[in-house]
């Protein structure tokens, strides 16, 4: 498990190369690693920081009920909780959250169907336990709520209902994914991203 400064450096440089590619754009999105198990400790965004512009020392280390335990004056992500319940249903390492223009579009012109369908490419083989491109991946798509007690309820409920997701979008707002590394949780948002674009080129070509 990576110390909090080793873990606040890689996410720091996640933040500069997703920005570059526009997943990230402003203030958008949050990045969270589990620097201690027991008890439950991450490193995490602050509220409101720059994603293109992140240094190891603005994240912030919280406790498993989203307290910040350092620095003493930090103000985390607003989604903290939302990293939380992912990193308990999934055991996850990491937890990655972008805001790029086709998880915006898809996830509101999917809204309805409560997620989204993708198979057939060699690039899901990208996910983690995917071995051929025939694997359906099911992408659900929950409503977006400013109430985040409420939002990460109702992520828990679809996290357990879909045991093999590997993200989860949250409608006219972005993607949620995660991995065993900072490296694996990048690998996916690659994967992910590229996914939503060829899906979304493709029915807008058909
Ligand atoms: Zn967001």
């Amino acid at each position: 498990m990576l110390t909090f400064p080793a873990a606040a450096s890689a996410l720091a440089d996640v933040g500069r190369r997703f920005y570059q590619r526009g997943w990230v754009q402003g203030t958008s999105g949050n990045f969270s690693a589990v620097v201690a198990a027991k008890p439950l400790a991450l490193c995490i965004t602050p509220s409101s920081a720059h994603k293109g512009k992140l240094a190891a020392g603005d994240f912030l280390r919280i406790n498993s009920r989203g307290h910040v335990r350092a620095p003493a004056t930090g103000k985390p992500s607003a989604e903290t909780l939302l990293h939380l319940e992912i990193v308990n249903a999934r055991r996850a390492r990491a937890v990655l959250h972008t805001h790029s223009v086709w998880s915006t579009i898809l996830s509101d012109r999917h809204r309805l169907d409560e997620g989204l369908a993708i198979e057939g490419f060699e690039m899901l083989k990208g996910l983690d336990g995917v071995r051929t491109h025939q694997h359906r991946e099911w992408i659900p798509i929950v409503d977006n709520d400013q109430d985040m007690t409420r939002l990460s309820g109702v992520v828990r409920g679809v996290l357990r209902a879909e045991p093999a997701a590997h993200a989860v979008l949250i409608a006219g707002h972005g993607m949620y994914t995660w991995g065993r590394s900072i490296e694996d949780a990048e690998r996916h948002v690659e994967i992910l991203e590229f996914l939503l674009e060829v899906y979304g080129l493709s029915q807008n070509s058909r």
